[in-house]
């Protein structure tokens, strides 16, 4: 908690002194909640969930007669975890199931941090225990297979490759046959996210998933997404669940922005649980997603 509070504090702390100003205040009136209202906005928290965070709260503090800042911040905690969907299941899906490897597969817009991310996992992974092979199904961006490659070689982890401009789609095959062939636990899936045409993404990414389910089903698809792109990443972020089953999302780059109240947004906006934050660049810069101690970070 307290790496996590240092980490989103360098450039967060803007929404926790903002509302604390305001909570501190001898008098809840007009002005005052027209700021906090402005500082969850600001924060990315989004307009719906913002009404109706500032809603519940105003009713909360008339009805309890609440004055005292601590009491106060205590309430918007408790609104900003609920607005968190806290009863989500978070767990990710990397355990070998029946006698294969657990796949994983990683998707997102370029440059959002999906390389970063599976070499960040790997390790997590390989920390607590487990094998993993790596398959680099960016075969578009020249440098994406080397950088994962670079990333399996510190964390222990085998990386398959194809040939630059090859088909992804036969990598990541080639990629799970050999993580079931070397008894791996789990096989992580990095995949090119050219934002082109919508039609060609769902051509190629479609592809990858239904040729890797010839061996067996996709147990995780994990979308990737840029906390500082706001809303525009959520737009983009819309294209991916319409094309691939997602069944999590990983925030990344939440250390370079005030807008952490984005997690809000994407869960609402998506309806599927954040389950990963990046919170740097380094190797143990991710960590699992508590909505709790994310709120406690975020108030600073
Ligand atoms: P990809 O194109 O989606 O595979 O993106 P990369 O993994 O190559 O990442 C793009 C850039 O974002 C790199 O410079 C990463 O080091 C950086 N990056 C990734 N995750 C994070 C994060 O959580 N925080 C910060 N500050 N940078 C990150």
């Amino acid at each position: 908690l307290l790496r996590l509070r240092a980490r989103l504090a360098r450039s967060q702390s803007g929404l926790g002194r903002g509302l604390l100003a305001v909570l501190s205040r001898d008098r809840l009136d007009e002005d005052a909640w027209e700021q906090i209202e402005e500082s969850l906005l600001t924060a990315d928290v989004g307009v719906g969930a913002t009404s109706e965070i500032v809603e519940r709260l105003r009713n909360r503090t008339k009805v309890l007669g609440t004055r005292s800042p601590a009491e106060l911040r205590a309430l918007l905690s408790e609104e900003l975890v609920t607005a968190l969907l806290p009863e989500l299941d978070r767990s990710l899906h990397t355990l070998p199931v029946a006698g294969r490897p657990a796949v994983v597969m990683v998707v997102g817009v370029n440059g959002t941090g999906k390389t970063t991310t599976c070499g960040k996992l790997a390790r997590v992974l390989v920390a607590d225990g487990r094998t993993v092979l790596l398959g680099a199904a960016d075969t578009f961006r020249a440098a994406a297979a080397d950088q994962l490659q670079t990333w399996g070689a510190r964390v222990g982890a085998e990386t398959v490759r194809g040939p630059e401009g090859g088909d992804p789609a036969s990598v990541a095959f080639e990629a799970v046959k050999a993580g079931t062939a070397a008894g791996v636990d789990t096989v992580l899936i990095d995949t090119a996210g050219r934002l082109h045409t919508k039609v060609g993404l769902m051509d190629e990414l479609g592809k990858v998933k239904r040729v890797v389910e010839k061996q067996g089903p996709v147990d995780e698809t994990l979308l990737v997404l840029d906390a500082t792109t706001g809303q525009n990443g959520l737009t983009q972020a819309r294209v991916f669940t319409e094309v691939v089953d997602v069944t999590g999302i990983v925030l990344t780059k939440l250390d370079g922005t005030a807008k952490g109240g984005i997690v809000i947004s994407v869960q609402r906006e998506l309806g599927v649980p954040v389950k990963l934050i990046g919170l740097g660049e380094g190797a143990d810069d991710l960590a699992p997603f508590d909505p709790q101690q994310f709120v406690e970070a975020l108030l600073g």
